[in-house]
């Protein structure tokens, strides 16, 4: 579903991303896990259009996306839930999710759709007209991925959606993700929460100040001894 070869992205001199290849295949949950300042943002912003990078390729479903305006990318059917959320703090839940369906034009589907974000999330539900600026932590997340289901991607980018969070509501979080997989999105999942991670993801890649240094099932990183030691406390 994804393929991306050789990125190079850069931040004025700095060069974040050093030749970053990757696979995601559909259906697939596949995690990237790495330090702080790895550069597992400056992937995700660049598959979603928000970086361009200076060379390389993002094949999605077979067509090259790199450098695309970032509306285009969500239209093709990859969204991207963003660090820390970002919702809109002075609209409703009802609005911001409205906003996450703002290319659509299936009046029909886009219903259909809220409805089944209410069956995943109630609590948005139950909060359809609370500004989304006073919601909890975990709600925002829980809206934030609300919103970019209302895109109906196909491939989705979540970027650390633990973060800040008790641990009862990582693990909520974490099994709704699964859920979305299962009823048919594929999830490119970045984590700073490498156990969490690992556990849900079928394959994972492990990223070094801008580079791919691991990758491979995730359930064999977990185990693997340079993993353990840098990333699970082992
Ligand atoms: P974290 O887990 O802390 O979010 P990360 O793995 O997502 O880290 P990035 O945010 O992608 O890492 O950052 C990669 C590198 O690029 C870091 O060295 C960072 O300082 C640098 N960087 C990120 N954004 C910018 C920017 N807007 N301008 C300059 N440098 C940046």
């Amino acid at each position: 579903m994804l393929t991306v070869r050789n990125l190079h992205v850069y931040y004025g001199a700095i060069h974040a991303l050093k030749g970053v290849s990757l696979q995601v295949e559909e259906g697939e949950i596949v995690t990237l896990i790495g330090a702080n300042g790895a550069g597992k943002t400056t992937t995700l912003h660049t598959l979603s259009g928000l970086l361009k990078p200076r060379e390389g390729e993002i094949l999605f479903q077979g067509q090259n996306i790199a450098g695309m305006a970032a509306q285009k990318i969500v239209a093709l059917g990859l969204s991207q839930v963003p660090e820390g959320r970002r919702v809109f703090a002075n609209m409703t839940v009802l609005e911001n999710l409205e906003l996450g369906a703002f290319l659509r034009k299936d009046a029909a589907g886009i219903k259909e759709d809220m409805e089944k974000v209410f069956v995943r999330f109630p609590r948005l539900q139950e909060r359809i007209k609370q500004l989304a600026g006073t919601l909890s932590g975990g709600e925002q997340q829980m809206l934030a991925m609300g919103r970019a289901l209302m895109s109906r991607p196909k491939l989705l980018l979540l970027d650390e959606p633990s973060m800040g969070l008790a641990p009862l509501l990582v693990k909520e979080i974490f099994s709704i993700i699964k859920e979305i997989n299962a009823a048919g999105t594929t999830i490119l999942l970045i984590e700073q929460n490498a156990h969490m991670a690992l556990s849900i993801a079928q394959k994972a890649y492990v990223m070094e100040t801008g580079k791919i240094v691991l990758s491979g099932p995730a359930n064999e990183l977990a185990q693997s001894e340079e993993v353990q030691k840098a990333y699970l406390g082992g």
